[in-house]
């Protein structure tokens, strides 16, 4: 039997992300974004761009931090210095600070926003890191900066929502990010949150045991939410969540 807290019930999947009803919570209110959410919807924002490859934030962070594992040949398998023209990435820093890496293949561009701003130490440390990794996967071209004003950060919590607006920004071919400011970060997070809800395939798998649906699953009349046979409650985790949010 599975017995998990209503938060933890499954709303649904971003390919290999799995998003639950907590998850959405993270993004809805004013707190730190999880990866699986920032991998979701960096996923979702490049999708419409066919020459982007969106670098997962868990293997950017590697790539960018130094890791001497990105040089293995198991590593981002993906050829794409050939495949690509441009590269895009948000990656975490010390554990809890969303910045993005942008890289155009055809200029040879590096592009780096933190939303807190950007140093020159800081700067010089990933290109560097970059450029080794770009070696190491055989290309060796000789990179130059593209710096791209932005607005700052001026809380300590938005630095995901800012790095997903500098993405989309990016990804549109703009060479400055304009258009909200500190005060537009609650409207920002409630229009993500809805991205990210309504791009959700809920019938992969279980929002209870969070493992793949085969033939028997079944489906809540209410709010659609998939289940095993076996691991179907009544109400379902979602179901009572949302009776909490009428009855408060
Ligand atoms: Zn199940
Ligand atoms: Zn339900």
């Amino acid at each position: 039997m599975t017995n998990i807290q209503p938060w933890e019930s499954l709303v649904g999947c971003v390919g290999p992300n799995s998003i639950s009803a907590a998850h959405l919570k993270a993004l809805y209110e004013p707190g730190y974004i999880p990866d699986v959410v920032m991998d979701a919807l960096m996923s979702i924002t490049c999708k419409k761009f066919k020459d982007v490859y969106n670098i997962c934030t868990q293997s950017m962070t590697k790539i960018l931090s130094g890791s001497p594992r990105v040089k293995s040949h198991y590593f981002c398998k993906k050829d794409l210095f050939k495949t690509y023209t441009k590269v895009i990435g948000a990656l975490l820093e010390n554990e809890n600070h969303w910045t993005l890496f942008f890289c155009d293949l055809t200029k040879q561009e590096v592009t780096y926003m933190d939303p807190f701003g950007e140093t020159n130490g800081k700067k010089k440390w990933i290109l560097k890191n970059w450029s080794s990794f770009a070696k190491a996967k055989g290309c060796a071209l000789k990179w130059t900066w593209n710096d791209v004003p932005h607005p700052r950060q001026e809380d300590g919590h938005s630095c995901g929502v800012h790095v997903l607006m500098f993405a989309q920004a990016l990804l549109e071919g703009k060479g400055f990010v304009d258009g909200y400011a500190s005060v537009d970060i609650p409207q920002l997070r409630a229009q993500f949150c809805n991205i990210l809800f309504s791009s959700l395939d809920r019938g992969v798998k279980c929002t209870l045991c969070w493992s793949v649906l085969m033939k028997e699953k079944v489906c809540c009349q209410e709010c659609g939410a998939h289940s095993h046979l076996r691991c179907q409650r009544t109400p379902c985790g979602i179901c009572v969540i949302w009776a909490q949010k009428k009855s408060a």
